[in-house]
């Protein structure tokens, strides 16, 4: 479902991504861990355009982009729509409900009706726990109620993939819990999943594939189990002992 060919980065004379290949199923959980500065960020920037990346190409679903081309901007809003992120901050909308923060975008962007788009946001916020938060505004819910909401208004675009950069990094310990848990369901129901974590259970337990980078590389990658297990490379055993 993704594919990333020899994809490129630099800032200034900086290589912050160097020549990454991956391949992505659909379903497919992979969680990616490093240490900081090692391009995790980037990367997930340049899978949905955020960032145009400086060489390579960037394939989802049907829609492949090359750096060597401008795109046009409707294929970017179509590699865009089927690529949902969800960032450290939670970034709402202050001053409107949670139920309007999950469905404005779903009317501005694909058209649907204010009621379609409620609808859609309740069935949506049912599912990540915060069926009762409807009319609440962003600052009178916890930051782990607002991740969850962050997600449900990613997954009211109806993405093909959800591409999160350390979703619990800003969070307490037990409001981290309830977003994972809110992940690892998603992941069950067999979403395509890039994950940026710093939670070694998460890698672990729910990812399929966890991959390792550093300096702008892929250093290992493989099923969870055994790299998190039985690390391969110099790097992760350093990184993994450096965590754990
Ligand atoms: P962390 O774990 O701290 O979040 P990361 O692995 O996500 O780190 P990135 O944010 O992708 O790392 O950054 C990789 C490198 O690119 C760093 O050296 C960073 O300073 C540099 N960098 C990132 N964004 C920019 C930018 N907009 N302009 C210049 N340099 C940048
Ligand atoms: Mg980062």
């Amino acid at each position: 479902l993704i594919q990333l060919d020899n994809l490129s980065k630099r800032y200034g004379g900086h290589t912050v991504l160097d020549s990454i290949d991956l391949e992505v199923m659909s379903g497919e959980v992979v969680a990616i861990i490093g240490p900081s500065g090692s391009g995790k960020s980037t990367l997930l920037r340049c899978i949905n355009y955020l960032e145009p990346p400086d060489g390579g190409f960037v394939t989802i679903g049907d829609i492949t982009l090359s750096a060597a081309m401008p795109a046009s901007s409707t294929e970017l809003a179509r590699l865009r729509r089927s690529v949902g992120m969800v960032f450290q901050s939670f970034n709402l909308f202050p001053h409107m409900t949670v139920l309007r923060n999950i469905s404005l975008a779903q009317e501005r962007v694909l058209g649907r009706s204010r009621k379609e788009a409620e609808e859609r946001s309740m069935q949506l916020l049912k599912r990540v726990g915060l069926g009762d938060k409807a009319g609440q505004y962003p600052a009178r819910c916890s930051g782990g109620q607002q991740q969850r909401v962050a997600i449900a208004r990613s997954l009211a675009l109806d993405p093909q993939v959800m591409l999160f950069d350390e979703p619990t990094s800003a969070l307490d310990p037990e409001l981290g819990l309830e977003v994972l848990a809110v992940m690892r369901e998603l992941a069950e129901t067999g979403m395509t999943m890039i994950v940026v974590t710093h939670e070694m259970s998460f890698a672990e337990n729910v990812s399929d594939t966890v991959m390792i980078m550093a300096d702008g590389r892929i250093v290992e990658k493989g099923p969870s189990t055994e790299v998190m297990r039985n690390p391969q490379h110099e790097r992760t055993k350093r990184f993994l002992r450096a965590v754990h």
